[in-house]
């Protein structure tokens, strides 16, 4: 090979055409306005008429890292989207009816020992009332009302919490459009009416608008949201339906007034036919409920909804309908779908935004030439589909782990289940042990908290916790005294964002 063969100045992408500009469109076009910075025109085309979905109020820690790549200040966008923070999830009546449990952001505790907390806690569980939730800095903050960054110094128990946000996520959409025209991003208002297709190849060549505009371009991004304008309805892609893991297929959202209870945690609410979402923003609070239309009416669950906010509802519940499940394949000849046209999985663990931003990072990992080596796609969409099914057993678990009485939740806890969640479920109770797979975007302390919270309890602890020389009630002891005290130095979820990013 010489040096000329590598240079291909022909084959290089010219232009990128974003279909769509919801959250998916112009995080998309942020990230790669950020990173092109010359040499290739990116221009968004949106619809006010069509408008986006509109709810995505809920994120994981993840996005922290998109939000410094781009290099947003944080308080400049906490305040810019009527931002809060979030230590994690609060999960009522899930196990079953009454019974509380959190998903933290960070760790249980700071491991003192080979063997993991959570299995010093097991095998000290019956000669104390120690609370599992309690040995993590997370909810030893978020109980209270506190919140904080965490430590640099990994000495220092505060370090062991992480953090997201919650926002209004048309407001970001807002935020990240102003980034990117800033940064040459082209956008045209109005709908999409045609698609042109190579008549040999299948590759898409241009998109014609209602009023006559023809946009052509090398790579199209489909972020045109459930109906997958350019992967579905041209490519026919195909989608793996998932629903009979994940039953949910709607969900109605409602915001109402915040209520004093500014917690810096998402709560999610099991309910008969569903669960109900609550998330405190600054100048708002967001609610919704996702059910099984096969369990409840629309008008029940709108009923049901609306007798458990905690202010007044500030408009009627907006409905919404999906199936869950994912796109056969997220990238098609020259077509990459980001965000709903990629497929959904309901928002229990907040995960939609990850997989956009894990989407947009791998188009930059697989960046292609116009020759669209399947080598490239292929590999592209192998871990495109590791990542959507890992994050898929994750969400099952939830449904699957429980001891309720009504319908749906007998169906989920009888219903078989992936191979590979199975196993995961066998490991545990067997002594408590969490097996790690390729992908998995949930690490040990997410696993551990379902797993316990929903009664999945090992028979026994790590065979190895028996030739420790380690007094575990006692070091767990410490270990919630520490956070417990920690906690209290903190300043309140209010007071930190009143000092540091409060809305205008
Ligand atoms: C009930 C519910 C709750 C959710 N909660 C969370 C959460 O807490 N956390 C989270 O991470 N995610 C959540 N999500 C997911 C999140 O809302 C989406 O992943 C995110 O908003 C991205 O949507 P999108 O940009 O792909 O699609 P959309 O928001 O639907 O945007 C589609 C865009 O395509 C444009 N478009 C479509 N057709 C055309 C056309 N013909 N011509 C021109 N433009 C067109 C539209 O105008 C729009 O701009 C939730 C989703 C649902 C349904």
């Amino acid at each position: 090979m010489t040096a000329n063969d590598y240079q291909q100045p022909g084959r290089k992408i010219r232009s990128i055409l974003i279909v769509g500009g919801g959250s998916a469109g112009w995080m998309t076009a942020a990230a790669l306005s950020q990173t092109l910075s010359k040499g290739c025109t990116i221009t968004l085309i949106e619809s006010e008429e069509i408008g986006t979905v509109g709810v995505g109020e809920a994120t994981i820690p993840t996005i922290k890292l998109f939000n410094q790549v781009l290099g947003l200040d944080e308080n400049d966008f906490v305040r810019a989207t009527q931002g809060s923070f979030k230590l994690g999830i609060q999960f009522v009546s899930w196990g079953k009816a009454n019974h509380r449990y959190f998903h933290p952001f960070g760790s249980y505790g700071r491991p003192f020992d080979t063997v993991a907390v959570h299995q010093h806690w097991l095998a000290a569980r019956a000669n104390n009332d120690i609370n599992l939730d309690d040995l993590c800095m997370a909810w030893a903050a978020a109980s209270r009302g506190k919140f904080a960054l965490p430590s640099t110094d990994p000495r220092n128990v505060l370090s062991t919490h992480d953090y997201a946000y919650h926002f209004d996520a048309g407001l970001y959409a807002g935020y990240l459009r102003k980034y990117s025209e800033a940064r040459g991003v082209l956008r045209h208002e109005g709908k999409v009416a045609f698609v042109q297709q190579n008549g040999e190849s299948g590759f898409v060549e241009s998109v014609t608008m209602e009023d006559g505009r023809i946009c052509a371009a090398d790579l199209f991004i489909d972020c045109s949201g459930f109906r997958g304008l350019l992967i579905e309805g041209t490519l026919k892609t195909g989608y793996d339906d998932w629903t009979h893991w994940l039953p949910c297929d709607r969900a109605l959202a409602v915001p109402c007034a915040s209520s004093s209870d500014f917690t810096p945690y998402t709560r999610s609410t099991a309910r008969a036919a569903g669960w109900q979402w609550r998330i405190p923003l600054q100048h708002r609070t967001g609610n919704g409920y996702v059910y099984s239309s096969a369990h409840i009416s629309d008008d029940e669950a709108a009923a049901t909804l609306l007798a458990n906010l905690d202010g007044k509802a500030l408009g009627d519940p907006r409905p919404l309908r999906f199936v869950t499940g994912r796109r056969r394949k997220s990238w098609n000849k020259n077509v990459i779908a980001v965000g709903l046209s990629s497929g959904f999985m309901e928002p229990l663990e907040s995960t939609s935004l990850h997989l956009i931003q894990a989407n947009i990072s791998k188009i930059l990992a697989f960046f292609p030439d116009r020759d669209f080596d399947p080598l490239v796609t292929d590999e592209f969409n192998r871990v495109a589909t590791h990542e959507t099914e890992r994050i898929r057993d994750f969400l099952i678990m939830h449904y699957h782990l429980n001891v309720r009485d009504e319908p749906l939740w007998r169906q989920c806890a009888n219903m078989d289940i992936p191979g590979s969640l199975q196993f995961k479920i066998d490991h545990f109770r067997k002594c408590g042990r969490l097996i790690a797979r390729e992908m998995d975007l949930f690490g040990p302390a997410s696993w551990t908290a379902v797993h316990i919270g929903q009664f999945n309890f090992p028979k026994r602890p790590d065979p190895l916790i028996d030739f420790r020389n380690v007094n575990g009630t006692e070091y767990l002891e410490k270990l919630r005294g520490a956070m417990r005290a920690a906690a209290e130095t903190l300043p309140t979820h209010q007071a930190y964002i009143d000092r540091n990013c409060k809305a205008n």
